[in-house]
């Protein structure tokens, strides 16, 4: 069962950085290239920053080239929503955390084939845990 986390901006704003709450809660933008997961290759699952929620897998990450995280499908259908964005002039498609509302990216129809979607997502929206977390 997928519970709503429902939480007041002021307890956000003081669980999450600065950087994060302004991504994640306020949708803005992460500057491409700077985030820590675009070129990572780690094997493991990737959760949401806000509420820990399971969202995507290694195993469907691709380089996009984008200087994002890019992912051709997430873990489940179930975890993630997607809603139309018309901010900033454009018709886009904006990817959502199902269980908390964090602003994670966009999805768009360019995967890596014709019948797969890209969802660009912010690395500051994700907490990567490796597979190997606790074999140390
Ligand atoms: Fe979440």
């Amino acid at each position: 069962m997928n519970k709503k986390t429902s939480k007041s901006e002021t307890q956000w704003q003081a669980e999450l950085s600065p950087e994060q709450y302004q991504v994640c809660r306020l949708k803005g933008p992460e500057v491409p290239f700077s985030g820590r997961y675009h070129d990572c290759k780690t094997v493991g699952i990737y959760h949401c920053r806000c509420c820990g929620e399971v969202l995507f897998s290694a195993i469907h990450k691709f380089d996009s080239g984008s200087g994002w995280p890019s992912f051709w499908a997430p873990i489940a259908s179930d975890k993630v929503a997607t809603q139309p964005d018309l901010s900033h002039h454009r018709q886009r498609t904006e990817v959502t955390c199902l269980h908390c509302d964090a602003h994670l990216g966009h999805a768009f129809s360019d995967g890596p084939t014709l019948s797969q979607p890209r969802y660009c997502i912010n690395s500051i929206a994700l907490k990567l845990v490796s597979e190997s977390h606790n074999n140390d």
